[in-house]
């Protein structure tokens, strides 16, 4: 049932400062007030007024369009980022500006975090998790960042991700060391220490409610010193970096992971003009990926038709876009943890851009 089923009932009150708000109850009373017309199918929109507080709403302030203009773009641009197309190709193949698609996939963005947020809080404590640094880079090869990823290797479920900004090293021409220490002089230098603080968010994240956790990972020295502040029993099984990664390894499913960002990310294809322009922006995309490879698509392309999601328990069947973009979830009624706020609220800072825009927007939420 969607919010424009016919029939269709508001689980509580939209407004935050309602007691309906938070409590499901049978004790809230609310009444239907009419409609309004839109341009939109359907065109005909229920309205309704809280009789606690009197605020007034419709089957639209449920929906995951609300507010939009163009409700009929979310799910296909969906499938179009996990699809690999950059913002741009999108834009011209809906004939729609490039801004609409960025404002759009940010939308998105949220609403997966928050989608993701939830579930992970219904599926429990996983026993063993396999952690890494995905590497990538915004704005220019001056900027590299790891995208750090944890997933759990019994199911391939994607647990969490945060972000790390770092220095630019490696192989570099004398004119790149020049430009580097130009780039520095003027923007300053990423934090040393940011591996091993994004990664300590990681682990808090998917650690979360276990007692004992195995954590797989490669021998980079900043991930034991993420682990420290953990207060649950580790046991740390490190594979060397430098170890052939095929599916004997042990760090094979977070590297089947990797495979699968890069190869269904235009920004993380090799040698690509598609690059991410902001951390913030690929941190959003991500999240889409996030939802889509829990839920959309199958752990194995061939055999049995069950997704990560389903083997963790936390649906019984293949979702799909729409089932994905069925409700509104409310950001009031749904925690967050400190990092996926920060992404939320559009809070992270790319260094090279002078003005970064935060999510301030009230009804496009
Ligand atoms: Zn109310």
């Amino acid at each position: 049932m969607t919010t424009n089923t016919p029939g269709w009932q508001p689980p509580h009150c939209p407004n935050p400062q309602c007691q309906f708000h938070q409590q499901v109850s049978d004790a809230w009373r609310y009444k239907r007030k009419g409609y309004f017309t839109r341009r939109y199918s359907p065109k005909r929109i229920q309205r309704f007024t809280c009789l606690e507080c009197g605020r007034n709403f419709s089957t639209q302030t449920f929906s995951t369009t609300y507010w939009q203009k163009r409700p009929d773009l979310m799910a296909r641009l969906f499938m179009e980022i996990v699809g690999s197309m950059c913002n741009r190709q999108m834009a011209r193949a809906k004939d729609i500006a490039p801004r609409t698609v960025q404002h759009q996939v940010s939308r998105l963005g949220r609403h997966c975090l928050l989608f993701h947020a939830r579930q992970l809080h219904q599926i429990g404590p996983t026993p063993e998790i396999v952690v890494d640094g995905f590497e990538t880079f915004e704005w220019s090869q001056y900027f590299p960042f790891h995208h750090n990823l944890a997933v759990d290797p019994a199911t391939g479920y994607f647990l969490y991700h945060t972000e790390s900004p770092l220095r630019r090293k490696g192989r570099m021409t004398e004119h790149q060391k020049l430009r580097r220490a130009e780039l520095e002089a003027l923007l300053g230098r990423p934090d040393p220490q940011a591996i091993r603080k994004g990664m300590a968010e990681l682990l808090d994240v998917a650690t979360q409610g276990a007692e004992k956790i195995v954590i797989r990972s490669d021998d980079h020295p900043a991930y034991p010193r993420a682990m420290k502040l953990l207060t649950c029993e580790i046991e740390h099984r490190v594979t060397p970096g430098k170890k052939h990664r095929d599916q004997h390894n042990s760090l094979w499913e977070v590297n089947l992971l990797d495979l699968l960002i890069r190869h269904s990310t235009a920004a993380h294809k090799r040698e690509t003009i598609a690059w991410a322009k902001r951390r913030q922006a690929s941190a959003e995309k991500l999240a889409v990926l996030q939802v889509w490879r829990n839920n959309i698509k199958r752990r194995w392309e061939n055999g049995e038709a069950v997704t990560p999601a389903m083997l963790r328990g936390a649906v019984n069947q293949v979702l799909t876009v729409q089932d994905i973009l069925r409700e509104r979830i409310f950001r009031t009624r749904t925690e967050l943890p400190e990092c996926w706020n920060r992404y939320y609220e559009r809070g992270v800072v790319t260094a090279a851009l002078p003005v970064n825009l935060r999510h301030e927007l009230k009804y496009a939420f």
